[in-house]
Formats: structure tokens, C-alpha cells, sequence
């Protein structure tokens, strides 16, 4: 029996798509019919390094990077490991971060850990409602640290600056949404909980001959040579996490890829931003022109309707609204598995605050 799913708009962890639920809590049960729940089986068995290599080759094939010098990784400790990881095993001397949001200010202040910090630009002053624009990036940089999708804000990097450093990507929450050139980035790391699978483990892609450049000795753990060379099973690895990513993977690519998913995920941002731009009783937060497709944050014109209109969307079937604490109002996450027809209620919900209003 499943019951009446909800409309859900959190921002994680983790919305699947119904299919992947389904299969995933199949093989808790059974894993292959063979008598053995997938996270019971060996992780070193054929069944299960099977699974492994299938999850990190469809992420190279999804994001286009085959052949192309690129490894997959899934590793554990989410993308906050990885704000540490990142200088550990590419800081030698300086680094280059944009500050774009609270996740951004997060991985500067690990990185500060391991050498000079350079701030290229930074919407702090403005609480990160929009995305620097060009900004000087300097030359003897030994990466430049981007952030694509700002989860808690709701603004998105639209054009990468061209940089003739290694550039270093977190897209925690918008990996796998939308389509470009992924090989122009030399490490994209992405905690799997928004858009891939349930939380417990991290994607790493990276290009192999960016590593082994810092004179600093690195603890096992958190080398990426390391776990390159035990084709990402240096240690147990998350098993579950990694089983349903690789489903979720699957399914992706059984609908047409990242390609078609964009196309969707543009049918659902126009159609609340639209409402949040006709709906005297909404006002966008983000600067428009830097607005997240995966996270859409608005605040009520009049905060005296806040009960009225959460009522409303309770009623309505919907979940996880509510805004980030650092902004406030409400926040409609709408990654991969959300369909058109959920966002639809939503909007259906704010018309119907102006009709009543
Ligand atoms: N980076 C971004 C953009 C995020 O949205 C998040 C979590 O939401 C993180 C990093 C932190 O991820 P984790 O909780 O996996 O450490």
C-alpha cells in the first residue's frame, strides 16, 4: 500500500521519483532475487561492484565527460567533507572562492585551513539575493571555487566565467538539472540528496590530472588518488545511498537524459515565477535575472495573510514551503522528480490567496 503522496517542495532529503522509490524499497527486501537485501550483500561481491561501476558510469555518460580524463567517486561525509577535501587535496598556496551564500561561505572558511583565500566577489552585503558579475580573477590562482545553485537563496550562476584556472564547481542542488559544458570544470562535487539519491553519500567527479600537485601528505580517507585507484571502495562504502543514485541515474537516462529534464525544469520555474510576477500578493526574493530553476524563494507582500495562505497549501496536499531562516517566507525547491503537475497545485494555491484575498 502507498499512500497519497504529497506535493513536496522541501529542499532536502530527498525527493525521488516515485519509480526509484518503489524499486529501492524492493530491493531492501530482495536485492536481484537473491534471497539477500541489497544492503546485506557483500559490498565486495559482483552483485554489488556492479552496481558501483554502473552508478559512476552514468554520471560520466549524463554529464557528457567520457573519455575525457574524468573519474566518478562516491564518497561519504556529504558536500560539507568536501569543502575541506577540495583544498586539502588542491590548495598549495592560493585559491579563489565566490561567495554566493551561506554554502559558499562555508567552504572559504575550511579552505582557510589550508592556505590564502582570495574572495574574488561576494553578495553578502545584499543577504546573497543575486550572483556577482565580473569580477577579477587572478591569474596565479591554484583553483577558482564556484557554487551553481544557492539552495537556501534561490539564485543560480548562469554564464561561468571563462578562467584559465582550474575551476572547482559545488552543485549539491542543481546537479544533472540542466545541460552544459561540464568538462570546462576540473572537480564538480555534489552531496547526492537533491537530485540523485537519499543522503549519506557525495558525488565527486574530477579530472584525474588535477591531482597530486600539493606537496602536503593527505590521510587516505580524504585523498582522491586513493579512492581513484580502489575504484571508489577504498572502505565500505554507503551502499544503500549509492544503489538508489544509481537508480535515480537510470532513470534519468531512461527519460532523455539531462536534455529532457532541463526542458521540464524550465516548465516549472516559468510557471511560478510567473505567478510570484503577476501575484501582487508575492514578491520574489532573488534578482531576476539570477533566479535558481531548482529553488524558487518568495516572501507574502502582506505578512498578516501568512496564516490564511498555510492553510491553504496544507490543505492542498503540499509539503516543505517554508522559507530558510536566514530568508524567510517560503522557498519551492523543485528538483529532478518534481513534476509540473505539483508545481501546478502551488500555483493553483497563490491564485486562489488573491481570488479569496
Ligand atoms: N552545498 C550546497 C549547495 C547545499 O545545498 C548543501 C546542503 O543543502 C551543502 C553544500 C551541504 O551538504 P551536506 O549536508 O551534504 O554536507
Amino acid at each position: 500500500h502507498i499512500p497519497m503522496k504529497k506535493h513536496n517542495f522541501s529542499a532536502g532529503p530527498c525527493i525521488l521519483p516515485q519509480e526509484v522509490f518503489k524499486e529501492a524499497s524492493e530491493a531492501i527486501l530482495d536485492f536481484n532475487n537473491s534471497g539477500l537485501s541489497i544492503i546485506e550483500i557483500s559490498h565486495r561481491s559482483k552483485d554489488f561492484v556492479d552496481v558501483m561501476e554502473e552508478a559512476r558510469h552514468l554520471v560520466l555518460e549524463l554529464l557528457g565527460l567520457e573519455g575525457k580524463g574524468y573519474k566518478a567517486l562516491f564518497l561519504q561525509g556529504g558536500a560539507s567533507m568536501q569543502f575541506l577535501m577540495t583544498a586539502y587535496n588542491l590548495l598549495e598556496t592560493k585559491a579563489g572562492y565566490l561567495n554566493t551564500g551561506s554554502w559558499s561561505d562555508k567552504a572559504i572558511k575550511e579552505a582557510k585551513l589550508f592556505g590564502e583565500v582570495v574572495e574574488v566577489a561576494s553578495s553578502k552585503d545584499a543577504n546573497y539575493n543575486f550572483i556577482p558579475k565580473g569580477y577579477d580573477i587572478p591569474k596565479d590562482l591554484d583553483y577558482l571555487h564556484l557554487t551553481s545553485n544557492n539552495t537556501i537563496f534561490g539564485t543560480q550562476i548562469k554564464d561561468f566565467p571563462e578562467v584559465s584556472v582550474p575551476l572547482v564547481c559545488d552543485m549539491s542542488s542543481d546537479i544533472f538539472s540542466r545541460t552544459m559544458d561540464f568538462s570546462k570544470f576540473d572537480l564538480i562535487y555534489a552531496g547526492a540528496q537533491k537530485n540523485m539519491g537519499p543522503s549519506g553519500t557525495t558525488l565527486v567527479v574530477v579530472k584525474e590530472d588535477l591531482l597530486g600537485k600539493v606537496s602536503r601528505k593527505i590521510p587516505s580517507m580524504l585523498d582522491y588518488q586513493v579512492h581513484i585507484s580502489k575504484a571508489s571502495m577504498f572502505n565500505t562504502p554507503p551502499v544503500f545511498a549509492v544503489y538508489t543514485s544509481m537508480l535515480t541515474l537510470r532513470w534519468l537516462k531512461n527519460n532523455g537524459g539531462i536534455a529532457a529534464i532541463e526542458e521540464l525544469n524550465e516548465k516549472k520555474a516559468n510557471l511560478i515565477y510567473s505567478e510570484i510576477d503577476v501575484n501582487p500578493l508575492f514578491n520574489g526574493f532573488a534578482e531576476k535575472e539570477d533566479r535558481s530553476m531548482m529553488n524558487a524563494t518568495f516572501t507574502l507582500a502582506n505578512g498578516d495573510l501568512k496564516e490564511t495562505f498555510d492553510a491553504m497549501w496544507k490543505e492542498a496536499g503540499i509539503n516543505g514551503v517554508n522559507g530558510h531562516r536566514s530568508v524567510g517566507g517560503y522557498r519551492a525547491s523543485m528538483y529532478n522528480a518534481m513534476t509540473l503537475d505539483s508545481v501546478a497545485v502551488l500555483v493553483d494555491v497563490m491564485g486562489d490567496l488573491e481570488r479569496k484575498a
